[in-house]
């Protein structure tokens, strides 16, 4: 596959389920990717990128930056406290806030720097114990707090199990996200996005599908 084949898949799968075209945003998951493949894609004109790790992306997006303009980056992978504010001042979103100390230390670093990337809140809509995110139960809750907080919360993520039918897990956050008023739903993945758009996806997170397959050297 290719940035212009998923795009034109992403495309159809809109149409087919009656949704508005382009009211999915293609995130282009680049973790490990090498930065030639990554090179191409850019210079195809995508500008909206996924990273799972903030000390591989302060590597490779500054100097990407310098040379492409208007880059749009999203944490898509688990954030360590310790790590927030770097995070914050790279990524224009965050779709991995999971748990009340990271709202917190989120809310406290967007006062002292003056602004905040997107917000998404990672459910475990699999209740699978090693999986981050919070569970479903719990969210309505969680919401509340990050808007006591006034954390610019744009919606929810999931990771559905892996080798499951994801259909459940698709609809549950949606349903959860509109019961909060939340309209961003970032669920989907290279082997399940269409049926993510079928649910009402905003944000797609596809990165083998479009820049071939990682080298896996830790099991991510
Ligand atoms: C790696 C990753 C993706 C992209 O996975 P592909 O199967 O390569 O499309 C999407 N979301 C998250 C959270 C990821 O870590």
């Amino acid at each position: 596959m290719s940035l212009q084949g998923i795009t034109e898949r992403l495309q159809a799968a809109e149409r087919e389920h009656g949704r508005p075209t382009c009211s999915t945003k293609l995130i282009a998951v680049s973790k490990i990717q090498p930065n030639e493949r990554v090179h191409a894609v850019l210079s195809d004109g995508h500008r909206v990128f996924g990273e799972n790790r903030v000390q591989e992306s302060l590597k490779k997006w500054p100097a990407f930056k310098k040379e492409f303009e208007g880059i749009e980056l999203h944490l898509i992978g688990p954030l360590q406290s310790n790590k927030t504010r770097q995070a914050m001042e790279l990524f224009d979103a965050i779709h991995s806030v999971d748990r009340p100390k990271l709202s917190t230390s989120i809310a406290r670093i967007a006062q002292e720097i003056g602004h905040c990337p997107e917000i998404f809140i990672q459910v475990n809509t699999g209740l699978e114990p090693q999986k981050a995110g919070i569970l479903p139960q719990d969210t309505d809750d969680f919401i509340k707090g990050c808007r006591a907080l006034d954390l610019p919360i744009k919606g929810l993520m999931c990771i559905p199990p892996a080798e499951k039918n994801p259909t459940h897990h698709f609809a549950l956050l949606a349903k959860i996200a509109k019961n909060n008023g939340l309209s961003g739903l970032s669920m989907g993945m290279s082997g399940d996005f269409e049926t993510a758009v079928a649910h009402g996806a905003t944000h797609v997170r596809v990165g083998s599908a479009i820049f071939g397959e990682r080298i896996n050297v830790d099991g991510q």
